[in-house]
């Protein structure tokens, strides 16, 4: 086996230096995305076993072939019953203590592995992976541009035909259609499509409120390519727009301008975050910015590192993140400008294609 090499062997050996560091036999992994991200496996179910010696990915009968073709580096086990599988390997090699991912393992799943697993120290590791992931190779930029480049193609064609009128749902379905169609293997997260007092609700979903004249309309939508996420959000207005809904586009608007002024290697998220909180609260929008700034984004569309008024995370040469300020007032309507940026040692660029001026349909 010492012969075929891991995808990403340098992935398994930053691994393998954390074993070391803290003195583990061996570290359990069980969310999808690290798996990916460490062995190349696509399924959205398994447990993969690494030591100082062995990498062993355990899957159930269903992804037997499927683990054997996308991860030729790792030993593959099947098991049956997962939490009895993880726990026969690790009776068989004797490991005594063992690293997991505290974030993903359930209450009761710990429960059964440290009832069944006596002589052997279950170790909390928080974050150290999503860590590694959050700082993108080059591989993983080009996926991510692609991703971006094809929700771009596909919002640009909906809109070409969007018309007030037409209902939230309408827009939904189709941006998800183009975005398939032009070769995202699927959506990110659910589409939004948020009109009128819609809007102001931040998570909305698109239902069957048709456009009319005045509407603000929140678009937040994004498509994976080979794994990797986008995420974007356009806020169109049906015109003519109230004087307030101008005012909120535009002050939504310099607030992002602003973080992407300050990003940079080095900078404190919680510091980009209180930039963006304080400039809306200046304007006295403070109250109606009810979420945070932006997150990363990579093999998941939400990932570390957050930037929010905790986040103790500082910015780093390689991580693409969202900036995604937001105004919401109940009951008459609400803007968010997002866009995905990378890292830079002295700033950052901008992946998102879309302008943000505020454009009418
Ligand atoms: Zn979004
Ligand atoms: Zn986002």
């Amino acid at each position: 086996m010492g012969q075929i090499r891991s995808p990403h062997p340098d992935r398994v050996s930053r691994i393998r230096s954390l074993l070391s560091d803290q003195e583990l036999d061996a570290v359990l992994i069980q969310n999808p995305a690290n798996i990916f991200y460490l062995v190349g496996f696509s399924g959205s179910d398994g447990a993969l076993l690494i030591s100082g010696a062995k990498t062993v990915l355990l899957v159930d009968g269903r992804y037997i072939t499927q683990a054997g073709a996308e991860t030729p580096s790792s030993e593959i086990v099947e098991y049956r019953d997962k939490t009895k599988g993880i726990t026969r390997f690790i009776a068989e090699n004797g490991f005594r203590r063992i690293g997991f991912e505290s974030s993903v393992m359930s209450f009761q799943q710990h429960h059964d592995l440290a009832s069944q697993t006596s002589g052997t120290d279950w170790i909390p590791i928080a974050r150290g992976i999503e860590e590694l992931r959050s700082i993108k190779d080059a591989e993983e930029l080009s996926c991510i541009r692609k991703a971006i480049a094809l929700s771009t193609r596909a919002f640009q064609i909906v809109m070409a035909e969007a018309r007030p009128g037409m209902c939230e749902r309408e827009i939904a379905i189709e941006l998800d259609y183009r975005m398939r169609r032009e070769g995202a293997e699927n959506v990110s997260f659910s589409t939004i499509v948020a009109s009128g007092e819609n809007s102001a609700l931040p998570h909305a979903k698109p239902g069957s409120r048709r456009l009319a004249p005045g509407d603000l309309v929140v678009i937040d939508f994004g498509s994976v390519y080979r794994g990797y996420c986008s995420d974007e959000t356009c806020t169109v207005a049906v015109g003519p727009l109230s004087p307030v809904n101008k005012e909120i586009y535009q002050i939504v608007k310099d607030a992002h301008d602003i973080a992407l002024e300050a990003i940079k290697d080095g900078a404190f998220c919680r510091d980009i975050d209180k930039l963006v909180r304080d400039f809306i609260d200046n304007k006295g929008y403070g109250p109606y910015f009810s979420h945070a700034t932006g997150h990363g984004v990579g093999l998941e569309v939400h990932e570390f590192p957050r930037l929010n008024r905790l986040s103790e995370a500082v910015l780093k040469s390689g991580m693409v993140i969202t900036v995604e300020p937001g105004v919401y007032i109940p009951g008459q309507g609400g803007v968010r400008i997002e866009d995905m940026v990378l890292v830079r040692e002295h700033g950052c660029e901008k992946l998102t294609e879309l302008p943000k001026e505020l454009k009418f349909i």
